[in-house]
C-alpha cells in the first residue's frame, strides 16, 4: 500500500473532521501501519514512534498528542508547557542516532485533524532544503534496504532517547 492509497482510504472511512468518525491516531483498529519496532517514547499525553516504513526517509519520527486535538490552540495547559520539552527530547535524540545537521519539523493534520508533527533529519550535504526536502523525503513506497534501515534508526533513537 502506497502512502496516497493508504491516505485516500484513511479519507474514505472518515466520516466528520470533528472527531466522530475514526482516526487513524486515535483508533489503533484503524492505524494500519504502527510504527516499526514499536512506539519510541509514550508519556500518556504525548506518544511518539518512527514513521512508518515507505512513508518517509529513515530517522523520521512522528509526535502525536494522545487527545485528539487539532491544533495548539485547543491543548490544554500541561499539554502546551510539555510540548517543547518532548520535541527537543525527540530532536536530540534524533540529531545523535541519524548524525544529522538539524530536524526539519512538519505539521500540516491533512490526513486527520489530530495534533502530529513530523521530525525529519536533514544534513548540510543534502543537495534540497526547506519545503522541497520535505516534499522529496516524504514517498510511497520503500526500498527492502529503507525498511532495515528504518528498523535500525528507530532502534537507535529510542537508546538516545
Ligand atoms: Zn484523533
Amino acid at each position: 500500500m502506497t502512502q496516497h492509497g493508504t491516505m485516500a482510504r484513511q479519507a474514505a472511512t472518515r466520516t466528520s473532521a470533528d472527531g466522530a468518525g475514526r482516526c487513524w491516531f486515535c483508533d489503533d483498529a484503524a492505524r494500519t501501519d504502527p510504527p516499526p519496532t514499536g512506539w519510541l517514547y509514550d508519556d500518556g499525553m504525548w506518544r511518539a514512534g518512527h514513521a512508518p516504513v515507505g512513508h518517509s526517509i529513515p530517522g523520521t519520527v512522528i509526535l502525536e498528542a494522545h487527545r485528539h486535538v487539532l491544533d495548539q490552540v485547543e491543548l490544554n495547559q500541561n499539554e502546551r508547557t510539555s510540548l517543547a520539552d518532548v520535541t527537543a527530547r525527540l530532536i536530540s535524540a534524533i540529531k545523535s542516532a541519524t548524525g544529522c545537521d538539524r530536524v526539519y519539523q512538519w505539521a500540516t493534520m491533512d490526513g486527520y485533524p489530530h495534533f502530529h508533527v513530523w521530525l525529519l533529519p536533514w544534513w548540510e550535504s543534502a543537495s534540497l532544503r526547506g519545503p522541497r526536502y520535505l516534499v522529496a523525503s516524504v514517498f510511497g513506497d520503500a526500498e527492502p534496504a529503507q525498511r532495515e534501515q528504518a528498523i535500525a534508526m528507530a532502534d537507535a533513537i529510542r537508546r538516545a532517547l
